[in-house]
């Protein structure tokens, strides 16, 4: 027998990305049982409700404020990535030290990921900017990430500034979030300009 209220539960857990019916009972029941973690979920929904997405990189702002850290950063090279994960990571390889463009996933009509849902436009009026020298492409070698670099190059157009992409030769199954320190080193040093309007 399930209450109704924890039914609500099971039913709200299981629109977490990933979650079965019956992992997202089993994390309601273990939630349930233990109020230290209830305590955690409290602070992480206080402090989550202060942030929202900026607009312009993708990254998180607070919600007072439109002051974006990541906007902020020396923005003469932007890497964009599809993801957070992948941002994480190469952050914690330190390869790249500039500004990140977070566009939210790859072009994916399976998915419902289409172009318009991601970050695009926003990329194109940050290349627009002056100070921006070079877009680097932080994508690995997959069909979807080639139809998201198509859209992208055709977004830039004729804008001065060079496009790269990491070195081919990443396997289409490494995802950038799971690359090793010398393998994100060796894609960085080893990116290849990509021929848009502007370098033809
Ligand atoms: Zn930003």
């Amino acid at each position: 027998m399930t209450l109704s209220a924890v039914k609500s539960l099971i039913e709200q857990a299981k629109k977490l990305p990933g979650l079965t019916h019956r992992q997202a009972e089993k994390l309601v029941y273990s939630l349930l049982s233990d109020n230290k973690i209830i305590n955690i979920i409290d602070n992480f929904s206080e402090s989550a409700k202060k942030l929202k997405q900026c607009n312009r990189c993708g990254w998180f702002v607070d919600q007072a404020s439109s002051d974006c850290e990541n906007c902020g950063t020396k923005t003469d090279a932007i890497c964009v990535v599809p993801t957070f994960s992948d941002m994480l990571n190469i952050q914690r390889t330190g390869a790249f030290s500039g500004s990140y463009h977070i566009l939210g996933g790859v072009v994916s009509p399976l998915e419902d990921i289409l172009p318009e849902n991601l970050l695009i436009k926003a990329l194109v009026t940050r290349a627009q900017d002056t100070a921006t020298k070079e877009l680097i492409l932080a994508f690995p070698d997959s069909i979807e990430a080639e139809a998201t670099l198509h859209y992208i190059i055709d977004a830039i157009g004729n804008i001065n500034v060079i496009v790269s992409r990491f070195s081919r030769g990443i396997p289409s199954s490494s995802k950038i979030e799971y690359m090793d320190k010398r393998t994100v080193s060796l894609a960085f040093s080893e990116r290849k300009p990509i021929n848009h309007s502007i370098q033809s």
